[in-house]
């Protein structure tokens, strides 16, 4: 093989000498040029398989590498992916234009019980040299805020499969790893309460570090409250995927006790109930919150301060605009942030209370399809619960009021 296709190389060029025509010339450099392409594509193709096998001689012959960049950045990536439980894992590569020779190296896959199927795992830019049928990676150009992005953060990755969660992290951190998935089993047991989850796992990622954290999303976490979140998951698809993975920040786990359950309980009813508003207008925080809220069942809001609100007429912060807020915390203050996630889970909880636990899915559903004026609000509730805006706001503050 390896010789029939140098042989074509040189009658190719030959060719192209013998024409002395341009056009002929650079139809002949982009024959060269694809059928680089193509071995490149062929060799990445049975390095990914030797990685999916765990077989480090198949993958050094796959892909020689000369130079340290080149050996570093195909060593990091077998060190740190292969040892994850893969189904199935690709190289997907790209030409990256303008530069001969380079070329945009996605690794995703399937990870067993957790999708989807093109998940993104790590990327690298990578040089090679590739002619008659060899290739060789000769250097890495990855800008160093991707090099340990999604899960390539990890240095000595460790997966566990439990409870219905694929938690993933380093292996000295295992003590954080086992306690969220030994939560696992309550938080499922809490999620039951709104009828969510399913048999279709979650990537839980854990992090030793908040400079870890930040590399897994290539730099992107700044804000400090990002401890413990759902986030949408990376997949080379740019549709989004139905399910969020939820991150975890390890330190924080040390002083969480018992409650390390009701919190993700909180991130995972996010992750599974992220589907429920893929296909309408708004994706409503008030409402995303609220559910998360009544599923951990802390109830640890202030609800004294919401009935004063209430009492006062819903001034402060009306339902409406509460409903339309898209971010209820940049620019308020806790007292504010504290009134609307009570303000949330009430609402929830009143829904699952009067019409069942059925209802809110086509509640929610309705409600982030409106554009939250009081007409489109009471068309909402009208088609989801079968009462208008008024009766139902009554009925809502009635139940927070206990009268
Ligand atoms: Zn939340």
């Amino acid at each position: 093989m390896v010789v029939v296709l140098a042989a074509l190389v040189v009658v190719v060029g030959l060719a192209a000498c013998a024409g002395d025509d341009r056009e002929d010339q650079a139809a002949s450099r982009s024959r060269v040029a694809a059928s680089a392409v193509d071995d490149t594509r062929v060799a990445f193709g049975r390095a990914a398989q030797a990685l999916h096998d765990r077989d480090r001689d198949a993958y050094d012959a796959a892909l020689p590498a000369r130079g340290t960049d080149a050996r570093r950045a195909l060593g990091d990536l077998y060190r740190r992916l292969s040892p994850l439980p893969w189904v199935s894992f690709s190289f997907i590569v790209t030409p990256v234009p303008g530069y001969d020779g380079r070329f945009l190296v996605q690794a995703c896959g399937r990870l067993r019980g957790v999708g989807p199927s093109d998940r993104l795992a790590g990327e690298r830019i990578l040089e090679v040299e590739a002619g008659g049928g060899q290739v060789t990676v000769v250097g890495d150009q990855t800008p160093k805020p991707v090099r340990w992005q999604y899960l390539m953060a990890f240095d000595e990755p460790l997966a566990l499969r439990r409870n219905g969660l694929v938690v993933v992290g380093d292996r000295g951190a295992r003590r954080w790893l086992e306690s969220i998935a030994a939560a696992g089993a309550g938080a499922r047991a809490r999620l039951e309460r709104l009828a969510i989850g399913s048999d279709e796992g979650v990537l839980v990622t854990v992090y030793r570090s908040g400079s870890q954290m930040s590399a897994a999303f290539a730099g992107g976490i700044s804000d400090e409250r990002m401890r413990f979140f759902a986030h949408s998951t990376p997949r080379r698809d740019a549709a989004p995927w139905r399910r969020y993975d939820v991150a975890v920040l390890g330190p924080e786990l040390t002083g969480l006790g018992a409650s390390v359950e009701r919190v993700l309980a909180h991130e995972l009813t996010h992750a599974y109930t992220v589907d429920w508003f893929l296909a309408t207008e708004h994706a409503p925080t008030l409402l995303l919150e609220g559910l998360a809220e009544v599923v951990d069942g802390v109830g640890d809001g202030d609800s004294a301060a919401l009935r004063e609100e209430l009492r006062g007429g819903n001034r402060l912060w009306p339902l409406s605009d509460a409903l339309a807020t898209g971010d209820l915390w940049s620019g308020n203050s806790y007292g504010d942030i504290d009134l609307a996630y009570t303000m949330a889970e009430s609402l929830v909880a009143y829904v699952v209370s009067e019409w069942g636990v059925e209802a809110l899915k086509p509640f929610c559903q309705a409600v982030a399809d409106s554009d939250f004026s009081r007409e489109g609000l009471d068309r909402a509730t009208r088609a989801s619960l079968g009462v208008g805006w008024s009766r139902f706001y009554a009925g809502w503050r009635r139940s927070v009021l206990g009268s």
